[in-house]
């Protein structure tokens, strides 16, 4: 099996993404900056994820982490580990790169960072455009699509799709372009189980990722006290002792579950091998009924300072 230990999914384009990737970002520190790596700790990651038997890498040009990946994936090739058709790297086209002629020169420099001829899935990042000095830019994510289908048609990607759309934009898109998104990659965790979204890409062919899968487990992150649980909720506890996994263990299968293929970060090697580890058991109907009832719509990443943006995806409130 060249993708490795999950299960594979086929996409509407015909090519299959594996059921669970790492996740490369670093977050945000506390007074809100994006954390900038100048080691190698993303590198060493990776690395330890394709020896434990992960065959999807989320990456995105904003991380700063698509050259640690690059490096990764092409030492695990020298090695003989795996070749390039066996791994699915993802990355994400910027805000400030959404006029139509911009986004093949974005993808053809996220492409030399990666130091790769191609990548399995370029998202559109968020349906909201910025320019560079973070003002918002007023162009339209059709228009955007239009960049990404002929970025497509030149093979820089395989396949396409976007991140952050809610179902109106989903639908606006579809109206409008040949083009069905491959995958959709939103906010999915015990906190934030987006059934009807769910449900709409699995009526319309579209193949969910989960960010955030672990939401507020392991306590708030920035802003306000979350809603339970945390990875100490004796629920949860007895639900992983019963079949001798962990808590972030059981909500990753119950996420797979869900139909949806989960992207946790972790830069720590033990967990790395962890959360791979969720394709050994099956949670039962009683169990997964337990952890739909942790579904409060709480967002973690709520980009609020976005809301003023007409294509501003989420709630106001
Ligand atoms: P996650 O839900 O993956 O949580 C990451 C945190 O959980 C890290 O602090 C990590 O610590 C810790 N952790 C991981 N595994 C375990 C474990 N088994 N036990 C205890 N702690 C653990 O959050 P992210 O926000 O990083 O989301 C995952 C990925 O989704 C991102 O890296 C990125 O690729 C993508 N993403 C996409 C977005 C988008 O807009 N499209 C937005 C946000 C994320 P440590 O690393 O120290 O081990």
């Amino acid at each position: 099996d060249c993708f490795g230990v999950a299960p594979k999914i086929k996409l509407n384009d015909g090519y299959e993404i594996p059921g669970l990737g790492i996740g490369t970002w670093l977050g945000f520190t506390k007074d809100g900056q994006r954390v900038q790596t100048t080691g190698d700790e993303v590198q060493k990651a990776v690395e330890w994820a394709i020896d434990a038997g992960y065959r999807h890498i989320d990456t995105a040009a904003i991380y700063s982490t698509e050259t640690q990946v690059g490096k990764a994936v092409n030492n695990k090739i020298a090695e003989g580990v795996i070749k390039r058709e066996d791994v699915f790297i993802t990355t994400k086209l910027w805000n400030d790169r959404h006029a139509e002629d911009a986004v093949i020169p974005a993808l053809q420099e996220s492409l030399q960072r990666l130091n790769t001829s191609y990548v399995d899935l370029y998202l559109i990042h968020w349906p909201i455009a910025e320019f560079s000095n973070h003002t918002l830019d007023g162009t339209d994510y059709l228009t955007t699509w239009k960049g990404m289908v002929a970025a497509r048609a030149q093979g820089l990607t395989r396949s396409i799709g976007v991140s952050n759309f809610n179902v109106q934009q989903l639908n606006r898109l579809q109206e409008a372009s040949d083009v069905v998104p491959a995958a959709l990659q939103v906010e999915i965790n015990l906190n934030l189980q987006q059934p009807s979204l769910l449900e709409y890409c699995q009526k319309h062919g579209i193949v969910v990722t989960g960010y955030t899968p672990f939401g507020s487990l392991f306590g708030a992150r920035g802003r306000d006290e979350p809603p339970p649980p945390r990875v100490d909720h004796p629920e949860l506890v007895r639900i992983a002792t019963k079949y001798n996994k962990t808590v972030p263990q059981v909500v990753l299968r119950y996420e797979v579950e869900l139909g949806v293929i989960p992207i946790p970060k972790s830069t720590t090697k033990s967990r790395i091998e962890q959360n791979i580890a969720v394709f050994d058991f099956a949670l039962t109907a009683e169990e997964r009924a337990t952890l739909r009832n942790f579904d409060k719509h709480y967002r973690v990443i709520p980009v609020k300072h976005w809301s003023k943006s007409p294509y501003y995806p989420f709630e106001k409130n």
